[in-house]
């Protein structure tokens, strides 16, 4: 294609994805965070319910909160892979007299967020990461894989207008922990499942292997191995064009990483290898309004009835 050609799509499909942030958000102020209309909500809830009607009868369900342990965080790597990502919690400590102080501050028209002690807490960057330790905590797994249903919130410092790309979004994945056959069997599984859920909700798609945004030139590296050794595939949705088309669903395999890091082992002694399959409920969502409408009464009857609208 012709680069102005490319230009005038993707210009086309900003200004309307920026229409439909109209309609489906409420500002905030702040890039890339959203209050949400209640149509929106209801598609998310409908995915949500779509997703569980096709959680593995075996799965364990664990919810967790927007923030997680720092500890585990650091111990994860992630200050090594995407230190550029990460929010922390950060709080006022100190006695009434110091907290008031700060505050003094601020109302006289002052900086006052230096004052700010970093907290055991960070957010929350995907919806598997607290389950690691959890599980490492029981025991060994069983080798053919113990399964887990995760979902949070998570935050992710990448400010953007475009309404694919959120600081903080909704991430449901299905997590398996066992020996690497099951892992990779349980992956195949779910890249093979979730085309038909695509295919189920009116919505085009492609699979391909991708990277993570591994941080600096270091990282590069890393991505490029990671992509080798197919490590990672997207389900991709041309939610803004053809030629960027948006990660909706993700499929992972870490290998060892998380069972090295936590001692996670099989019954059999060896190092547990895990899989996550990750859902951006809020990226699927966006898909569904950008390709059916802003309305979803006016979508095909068989994306209604496959959401139970
Ligand atoms: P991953 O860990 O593969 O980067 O992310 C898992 C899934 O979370 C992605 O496939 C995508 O659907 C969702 N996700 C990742 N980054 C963003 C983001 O910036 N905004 C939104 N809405 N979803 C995201
Ligand atoms: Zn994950």
């Amino acid at each position: 294609m012709l680069a102005n050609a490319m230009l005038a799509e993707d210009v086309a499909g900003h200004d309307r994805l920026a229409r439909l942030a109209e309609s489906l958000f409420h500002p905030t102020g702040v890039d890339g965070v959203y209050g949400r209309t209640g149509v929106y909500e209801n598609i998310v809830e409908a995915l949500a319910a779509l997703i569980s009607s096709h959680r593995p009868v075996r799965a364990e369900v664990m919810r967790f909160p927007p923030v997680m342990s720092r500890k585990h965080l650091e111990r994860h790597g992630y200050l090594k892979s995407f230190p550029n990502l990460l929010g922390c919690v950060s709080c006022l400590g100190g006695t009434e007299r110091e907290i008031r102080q700060v505050v003094d501050r601020f109302e006289g028209g002052e900086p006052w967020t230096d004052s700010l002690e970093s907290a055991d807490l960070v957010l929350s960057p995907a919806a598997c990461y607290p389950v690691y330790p959890i599980v490492a905590m029981r025991g060994p797994v069983p080798a053919g894989g113990l399964i887990v249903d995760v979902a949070s919130d998570c935050f992710r410092r990448e400010p953007s207008r475009d309404i694919d790309r959120l600081q903080s979004f909704r991430m449901r994945e299905f997590v398996c922990i066992g020996a690497p056959e099951a892992i990779q069997d349980f992956r195949l599984a779910w890249i093979e499942r979730a085309k038909a859920l695509a295919e189920d909700l009116g919505l085009p798609y492609r699979i391909e292997v991708a990277s993570d945004p591994f941080f600096g030139r270091g990282g590069q590296i890393v991505a490029v191995s990671q992509m080798q050794q197919e490590l990672k595939f997207e389900l991709l949705i041309p939610v803004r064009s053809e030629e960027q088309p948006t990660a909706c669903m993700s499929f992972n395999y870490h290998r060892e990483h998380f069972g090295e890091i936590w001692d996670l082992a099989t019954e059999d002694g060896a190092v547990a290898h895990t899989s996550c399959v990750a859902f951006g409920m809020d990226r699927l969502a966006v898909a569904l309004f950008a390709t059916h409408g802003a309305q979803p009464s006016d979508w095909p009857t068989a994306v209604r009835n496959v959401l139970k609208l």
